[in-house]
């Protein structure tokens, strides 16, 4: 299946077709599976892929999530942060296999998992009762379901949970990069300039002299680097504006869709969303653009949930299996 196909967009532009960052900054997101709870041939379990240059991030692992890696050709072995928004099984019923595997295939490195307490537990037993012993460290971060936190701060971005509001406890997760570096105007240097001034440049410091005079001001000789971009997983949950300061001004927001309209009731009783309710965060959040899956399995045609979100959001596009997207600095 082609990492493109099934798509339906607005606006939204595609790795594969415009690529207008070198390739050495990569920030895309793989749908691997969009699907709910109820079984359903053709539609897999929640997992989503985030690439950041060349870092994989993992998050939600519903069953079967190794298999939607072999089919993208992503190598497992490359992750080394996994997050688990709640423990529905749906989310993570594909996370002990994928774990089994990565100590099969004589993973050494370590691994952070993220996700809610009592993950951890579920594990160790599934690991005692199978005499697994895991070759390669697993680090466990409980994650605060209440309190949004700062759960890593890597050297380009940092990664917050977002409480949201489910049956059990559940989290989303933000994915901001940091602001980059500005970018040096060689040109407009001469070339005898020392090293350690194009460094100090690049930092964002003027060069000044002994007397206290600006030789070199950043403002002359640089440009500003590429506005940080940013992702937001919001998994299930029920409409919630808590949510909209958190992931104000996203570039890409997916937010679960579980039913129509129409059934707002249902889905307020079931801790779960509408489209409607999906794009409306979209819209009062200022998203770039927006995802939306989790369809319930009891609708067959998904042309009304893009309908019916495009009407608040007009960019606004389905979670189809293999979408790939490319996360960029849209215009607000
Ligand atoms: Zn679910
Ligand atoms: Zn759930």
């Amino acid at each position: 299946m082609s990492m493109t196909e099934n798509l339906v967009t607005a606006g939204m532009p595609i790795s594969d077709t415009e690529s207008p960052r070198p390739s050495s900054l990569t920030f895309t997101l793989t749908i691997l599976g969009a699907g709910s709870a109820t079984p359903t041939l053709g539609r897999h379990p929640t997992a989503h892929l985030l690439t950041h240059n060349t870092e994989y991030y993992l998050i939600d692992c519903g069953e079967g999530t190794q298999y939607r890696l072999l089919e993208q050709k992503i190598r497992p072995g490359r992750l080394h942060h996994i997050f688990i928004s709640h423990l529905h099984g749906d989310h993570y019923f594909g996370l002990a296999p994928l774990l089994s595997s990565l100590n099969l295939a004589g993973r050494t490195e370590d691994l952070h998992l993220y996700g809610p307490n009592g993950l951890d537990e579920i594990l160790t037993t599934i690991f005692r009762y199978s005499d697994t012993r895991l070759g390669y460290p697993l680090h466990f971060h409980p994650v605060d379901p209440v309190t949004p936190t700062v759960l890593a701060d890597l050297p380009e971005l940092t990664i917050s949970s977002v409480p949201l509001e489910h049956r059990i406890a559940c989290s989303g997760y933000l994915f901001r990069e940091k602001a980059r570096k500005p970018k040096l105007l060689r040109d407009k240097l001469p070339a005898d300039v020392p090293v350690e001034y194009l460094k100090q440049l690049k930092e964002g410091h003027d060069i000044i002299d002994g007397q206290g005079q600006v030789i070199y001001a950043v403002e002359d000789y640089t440009t500003p680097g590429p506005p940080p971009r940013s992702y937001a997983f919001c998994s299930d949950t029920r409409y919630s504006e808590r949510l909209i300061e958190q992931v104000r001004q996203v570039d890409l927001l997916y937010h679960e869709a579980t039913f129509l309209e129409d059934n707002a009731q249902r889905a307020y009783e079931v801790f779960h969303s509408t489209a409607r309710q999906a794009a409306t965060i979209a819209l009062k959040a200022e998203a770039g653009n927006l995802i939306i899956g989790h369809f319930s399995s009891r609708y067959k045609q998904f042309q009304p949930f893009l309908n019916e979100a495009r009407q608040i959001f007009p960019h606004t596009s389905l979670a189809t299996e293999g979408l790939h997207v490319e996360i960029k600095d849209w215009q607000y």
